[in-house]
């Protein structure tokens, strides 16, 4: 299985005819320019000996819904496809696990903090909750890879996708880098409409999933 996805990562890459590293000519330890390519993801520093992995950076991706069935979608308000609808979500901070990533940046996006009754302190493992149950209204659902051009360079992020419930009465207010926030029934949301892949695949899979009853 690992060989295969292994194989699988490299077909991808050399489509692309780049390395993973490829913009980076320098050894991030010692500055070295001596820094080469040491297999598919890696680049090795003949100066110093370091050898750097390029990882997939972990993210979280809130599909909200409220009582009424309709689903919280955003308007991206920064590039890339800034204009677009997206979901609320963004990287998990160092010290961070997944739950506590999307709480903050459901928080930091739209305002709303009613997931957050007991937080634990940041740093402090992955639990949102101090005595670790698993809250009904946050519920991770699936995993993607997904990739965006930022600064010119390819990220490689792998996405959790979350099943939140909010309130439709909730007060909520466009934050960060979220330029409007709104509840809209699913069936007036078209795939396409979505500017990320990870989120068209996202939301196809989300709706295939509440097809079934599973969710
Ligand atoms: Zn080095």
């Amino acid at each position: 299985m690992y060989l295969r996805k292994r194989k699988r990562f490299q077909e991808i890459n050399h489509d692309k005819g780049m390395h993973y590293l490829e913009q980076w000519n320098y050894c991030p330890k010692c500055g070295s320019k001596q820094f080469v390519v040491h297999d598919f993801k890696s680049k090795h520093c003949e100066a110093c000996g370091f050898t750097y992995y390029f990882n997939a950076a972990a993210a979280v991706i809130a599909i909200i819904e409220n009582e009424k069935g309709e689903m919280l979608v955003a308007r991206r308000g920064e590039e890339p496809a800034k204009g677009t609808l997206d979901f609320i979500g963004g990287f998990v901070d160092p010290g961070e696990g997944f739950e506590e990533a999307v709480v903050r940046e459901i928080e930091e996006e739209t305002g709303w903090r009613g997931l957050t009754p007991n937080p634990s302190p940041r740093g402090e493992g992955s639990s949102y909750s101090e005595d670790g149950e698993s809250n009904e209204n946050l519920k991770i659902l699936f995993s993607l890879p997904n990739t965006y051009l930022y600064s010119g360079l390819t990220i490689h992020s792998c996405d959790c996708f979350f099943h939140v419930l909010i309130p439709s009465d909730a007060k909520l207010k466009a934050n960060d880098d979220v330029a409007a926030c709104w509840w809209e029934k699913p069936e007036n949301i078209r795939v396409e409409d979505f500017g990320l892949h990870s989120a068209r695949i996202g939301f196809q899979r989300f709706l295939e999933l509440k097809k079934k009853g599973k969710i």
